[in-house]
């Protein structure tokens, strides 16, 4: 609690306190953290809303710290971001993701009747803005040998409102050579949607709170009139729709009925280990 008159007598809040040492002592213990690979990646999977059929994950990154245990991304991706951690973070992440997609590819064998298990990989602004991106990218691609069309790289909206062309350059490399780019979140950051145009991006993920506004059978009928005139938008933009946070069967059934693509949440699985995703895409695939 502050003191009352004067900032020279100012008490600390302990609270605060522990807060600020935690963030600082989080971030001092970021590289080492890679170093010593305390870091590993839960796969959620992505599921076809027309035939219920696994397509894919996206690999969201954990930090099993040795004091706090799990630490959730939204814990130290932030402080990776201000430390640029992120970029080497990232680039670990991106190629982790890539071999387990090889991994499910070759076990899967020939029961890919709806072409090969894809991963979906977040990226922060600021590894969009690191040089390195696309030859990385690249790299890691042939390195695996996966196939550019099995990679999704997915961006905020916010990240990219009022990108300049140096910003798009390194999505638009990528987007031609087969890598698709998703706008994670979208529906949250206010862009314009005719700038959705000028975006080298060929899905939308559509935003949990969308989702949630579905809670109700039938849903309020203007947050149907909504989620209709993006889905057809986007699709007239020939923009894949996913749909993030799905929790209820009627959650899914409303959204598939207003024609989004692909779901995501709980209501399928909830982020885990990724043999749990091979079982659920294998058992899915043989019937
Ligand atoms: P996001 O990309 O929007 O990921 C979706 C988040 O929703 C994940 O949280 C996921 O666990 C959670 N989720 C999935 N299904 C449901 C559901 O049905 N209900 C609810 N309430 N939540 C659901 P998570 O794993 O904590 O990740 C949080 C954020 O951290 C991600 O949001 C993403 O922005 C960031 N993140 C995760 N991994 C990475 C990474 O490797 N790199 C970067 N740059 N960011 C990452
Ligand atoms: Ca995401
Ligand atoms: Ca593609
Ligand atoms: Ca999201």
């Amino acid at each position: 609690a502050k003191s009352a008159g004067g900032n020279r007598f100012e008490l600390a809040d302990p609270e605060a306190d522990a807060r600020a040492i935690t963030r600082h002592g989080l971030t001092t213990a970021l590289p080492a953290a890679l170093e010593r690979g305390e870091f590993f990646i839960e796969y959620q999977p992505l599921v076809h809303l027309g035939d219920g059929s696994v397509r894919g994950a996206e690999a969201l990154v954990r930090w099993l710290h040795p004091q706090h245990g799990v630490l959730s991304p939204d814990r130290f991706i932030p402080l990776a971001e201000h430390t640029g951690l992120i970029v080497p973070l990232g680039r670990w992440v991106l190629e982790q993701s890539v071999r387990q997609a090889r991994a499910w590819q070759e076990r899967r064998g020939g029961a890919d009747v709806a072409g090969p298990l894809r991963i979906n990989v977040n990226l922060s602004p600021c590894q969009l803005a690191h040089p390195g991106l696309v030859q990385d990218t690249v790299d890691i691609l042939e390195r695996t040998g996966v196939e550019p069309d099995a990679l999704c790289l997915e961006v905020t909206e916010s990240a990219l409102i009022g990108a300049d062309d140096d910003l798009l350059k390194p999505l638009r490399r990528l987007s031609e050579m087969g890598v698709d780019i998703a706008l994670d979140d979208f529906g949250t950051g206010y862009s314009n949607l005719a700038n959705l145009r000028r975006l080298p991006v060929s899905v939308l993920k559509l935003d949990r709170s969308f989702t949630q506004s579905m809670q109700q059978f039938p849903a309020d009928p203007v947050d149907l009139k909504i989620v209709e005139g993006i889905v057809s938008l986007a699709h007239s933009l020939d923009l894949a729709v996913t749909v993030e946070g799905v929790e209820t069967g009627a959650q899914a059934e409303q959204l598939r009925i207003l024609g989004c693509d692909t779901a995501q949440g709980w209501y399928y699985a909830r982020p885990g280990p990724p043999e749990r995703l091979h079982e659920l895409a294998l058992v899915d695939a043989t019937g």
